[in-house]
């Protein structure tokens, strides 16, 4: 295949990966500043706001705590927590993520039982409450739920499951991971019920990778207080309440990062949450427009069959047998200047994602596509041309 890669390339590269996403110059600048002191009384003053500030992204009136880590560092500190081996959790499936955070808790001595789907389709909460109610000995401790999981595109409903424990009697923690979800679609914390919350920083908060969060609520906190389970990095109860700032971080803050996730929630209040999540429905729905479009020819698929059960956050896009998608995102990234994601799990080799959250407007997301559909024609995948008009009609329209 050619490549226009050498030594001189001009413009932008178009960054449509579901994490990282595009950092935003003013969340650049805001980090490019000489270390300060970190256990001075400006820092500590600046990281108490930031870590107060923090809680209403989440919407709790929990403690936030905050790694110098990815997701998976924030999954094992929730993990950790408030689990021990032995325990055991409730995973309902919606795709890779979920298994992923499950495989996990297997390494760490956990128990884990999967509620099935086939990926496809968001996973039904009536289920996680028939699955409670049988459990009368309340042997499951909590239940771990992907909000947006990011390998099929595909939202679930956090409400329904918490509503579902509740109905069910049963005092399972509700622990979500809301790590692609977080500021690209709405999330309540408090009043959904759930009680303890994952985040990571490089996709719908704009950072650069590095930071992870749990987000805790009371109850959560009780538990953790009482786990025997060993732990010390990711221990919650010295970071929420340090006899010495030092332990707030347990060592040095990761300053910088700090000072860059400043700029974004600035940037996410002048904003506004609901504009936030209007934008990136309204921008979602331009991609997914254009992949029905091109849909038509027979080759490429939503892989979310619910229309409302999209994700505002990244498309994943089924590609027939006959191609491989290896062979568009090259064309993309080679050609066209855009990256996009690779499939995930049992999808890996049938499947493509386009990511949107984060830093995006309109042109961004026609642009994207229009490399997209660039990429189908020189990878040989039959599509049906004029994916970007009907995305041009999805925009105009919404
Ligand atoms: C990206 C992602 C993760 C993993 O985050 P890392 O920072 O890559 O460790 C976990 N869960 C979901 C839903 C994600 O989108």
């Amino acid at each position: 295949m050619t490549t226009n890669k050498g030594p001189v390339q001009r413009g932008w590269n178009f960054l449509q990966t579901p994490g990282p996403t595009n950092i935003p110059y003013r969340v650049l600048n805001a980090m490019n500043r000489p270390a300060v002191e970190f256990l001075g009384p400006d820092f500590v003053d600046f990281a108490t706001t930031l870590l107060a500030d923090l809680k209403a992204l989440f919407k709790t009136e929990g403690e936030v705590v905050l790694y110098a880590a990815n997701g998976h560092g924030a999954w094992e500190a929730a993990l950790s927590n408030v689990l021990k081996p032995g325990d055991k959790v409730l995973i309902p499936e919606t795709g890779r993520f979920a298994l992923s955070w499950g495989y996990m808790a297997g390494r760490l001595g956990i128990e884990t039982e999967v509620i099935e789907n086939d990926w496809r389709v968001a996973i039904d909460p009536a289920q996680v409450e028939a699955r409670l109610a049988e459990d009368g000995a309340h042997e499951i401790k909590a239940v771990l739920l992907v909000h947006t999981d990011t390998g099929t595109g595909i939202t679930s409903d956090v409400a329904g499951v918490a509503k579902a424990i509740a109905a069910a009697g049963h005092p399972a923690l509700l622990m979500v991971d809301t790590i692609a979800s977080l500021l690209t679609t709405d999330y309540r914390m408090d009043e959904w019920g759930a009680a303890v919350t994952v985040g990571a920083g490089q996709k719908g908060l704009m950072l650069p990778p590095g930071l992870g969060f749990c987000a805790v609520n009371e109850k959560a906190m009780r538990v953790c207080r009482d786990n025997p389970n060993p732990r010390n990095y990711w221990d919650w109860r010295e970071r929420v309440d340090p006899d010495e700032f030092y332990l707030a971080f347990c060592g040095t803050a990761p300053e910088h990062l700090m000072f860059g996730l400043r700029e974004a929630i600035d940037m996410i209040r002048e904003e506004g949450e609901d504009a936030i999540f209007a934008r990136h429905h309204r921008l979602s729905r331009a991609v997914h427009a254009a992949v029905d479009h091109w849909a038509g020819a027979g080759a490429l698929e939503n892989n979310a069959v619910n229309p409302d059960e999209r994700s505002t956050s990244v498309t994943t896009i089924l590609v027939d047998d006959a191609y491989d998608p290896m062979d568009i995102r090259i064309a993309c990234r080679d050609r066209f200047n855009t990256g996009l994601g690779n499939g995930m799990g049992k999808i890996i080799k049938t499947s493509f994602r386009i990511g949107h959250m984060g830093d995006l407007n309109e042109p961004m997301i026609l642009g994207a596509l229009g490399a997209v559909e660039a990429g189908l024609k020189v990878a040989g995948v039959p599509y049906t041309p004029g994916g970007v008009e009907a995305a041009i009609a999805s925009l105009t329209e919404n």
